[in-house]
């Protein structure tokens, strides 16, 4: 892999789930690279797609689910149903729940000890002896005696720790971390935030986190990628993005962020949920909770526009950007001066695809409404399939 060559590149990732009733189209031409030893965030609300990302990169969409289309690289590999197995380990995950992520049978040294066997061919002492160390290295004290000890007999913190744990036994470089904290309360996550950190220095890991919740990703990210019903709609460094955002998803999730409200004002919250996305993007699917659409946004797909600054690497898909499709914000160029046509926005949003919201014979959804920090989200109600830790 040469310097320029990122750890893990995703371009233009589409995956559908066919259900009998729709086609739901969860991840919808997403990109983006993640370079060794960097935290990427991917943040949205519940139901964006990044839950369904996240298992894309490790190869576990169950079916109805499919890849369909797009390219996974790994150190510039392609990432297919035969080159997974080469790579299993290399990249390794953390689920929200850390209760599901262990198995209550097997003590946590067994399961560790498993994952050392498959991933490093150790076994015997010296697997227990690298058990017992792995479990201090995530700072689980009285390690020696904790390795015998049953999921239920460890706080949810130490579970998750444990998870971790279980997840640096594959040795992997990049770990994929999807929600990791949300299931816990704020002191725990604040230590587990510590605690990846510090993994990643010490370890030289990459991570991929994955949260709705924008607070996490100022505190855990060098760089972020915004998602909304499938699609990244801004990307930029995580200092750039919180300055000085550039797609109103983007503000309005930062509006929502605890502490930047004064204390005696509620939580400002987007109205309206996420839409499932029930055929390809044709339009801004943001475009009918968005205080700044204009016509044209119900009507064209936007594309990325590079809005960096000083030489910095970011771009976010939104026709205020865009020098076509003038508007009333006054950023574009005025060209076909024809201004937007007298449909509303949300009567225009009908006839789109992005409008659908009838579930049909898909799983339970998330009910998160227009809560963008996903106060009601906690405790597990966030993820379709979410089950398992450990690896690819
Ligand atoms: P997030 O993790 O951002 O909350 P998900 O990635 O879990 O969101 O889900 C994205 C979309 O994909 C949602 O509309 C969800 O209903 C749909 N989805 C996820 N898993 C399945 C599945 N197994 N079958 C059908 N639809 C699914
Ligand atoms: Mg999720």
């Amino acid at each position: 892999m040469s310097d320029a060559e990122p750890l893990l590149a995703v371009e233009d990732l589409r995956t559908v789930f066919h259900t009998d009733r729709e086609e739901i189209h969860a991840v919808d031409g997403v990109s983006f690279e993640i370079r060794a030893g960097e935290t990427v965030g991917l943040v949205g609300e519940s139901g964006s797609g990044k839950s369904v990302t996240a298992r894309s990169i490790l190869g576990l969409v169950d079916s109805p689910g499919a890849i369909e289309e797009g390219s996974i690289r790994y150190r510039g590999e392609e990432l297919t149903d035969d080159s997974w197995d080469r790579h299993r380990g290399d990249i390794a995950i953390v689920f929200q729940d850390p209760g599901s992520a262990l198995n209550p049978v097997y003590t946590v040294g067994n399961q560790i000890r498993e994952a050392l066997k498959i991933h490093q061919d150790l076994r015997g002492a010296a697997a227990r002896d690298r058990a017992v160390e792995l479990l201090e290295d995530v700072g689980i004290p009285d390690a020696a005696t904790r390795v015998g000890e049953y999921p239920h007999q460890l706080s949810g913190g130490m579970q998750q720790r444990a998870v971790i744990a279980m997840a640096l036994a594959c040795d992997p470089d990049l770990l994929v971390c999807d929600e990791p904290t949300t299931a816990l309360d704020v002191t725990i996550q604040a230590q587990i935030l510590d605690l990846l950190a510090e993994l990643q220095r010490e370890e030289d890991l990459a991570i991929l986190f994955i949260t709705h919740d924008m607070g996490v990703i100022e505190d855990a990210t060098d760089r972020v990628n915004v998602i909304y019903a499938g699609e990244v709609v801004e990307r930029a460094p995580t200092d750039a993005l919180f300055e000085n955002p550039q797609h109103p998803y983007t503000r309005a999730l930062l509006r929502s962020i605890p502490g930047r409200t004064p204390p005696d004002e509620t939580l400002p919250t987007i109205e309206g949920e996420v839409p499932t996305p029930t055929g390809p993007a044709t339009v801004c699917r943001f475009a009918p909770r968005c205080p700044d659409a204009f016509g044209a946004c119900v009507e064209v797909h936007p594309d990325q526009q590079d809005v960096s600054e000083g030489g910095d690497d970011r771009s976010a898909a939104c026709l205020l950007h865009d020098d076509r499709y003038p508007n009333e914000m006054g950023t574009g160029d005025g060209t076909d001066g024809g201004g937007p046509d007298e449909r509303s926005v949300a009567a225009a949003a009908e006839n789109t695809n992005y409008g659908a919201v009838d579930h049909g014979g898909a799983p339970p959804e998330t009910g998160v409404a227009g809560d963008v920090n996903g106060q009601g989200a906690a405790g597990g109600v966030d993820d379709v399939g979410d089950e398992g830790g450990g690896e690819i």
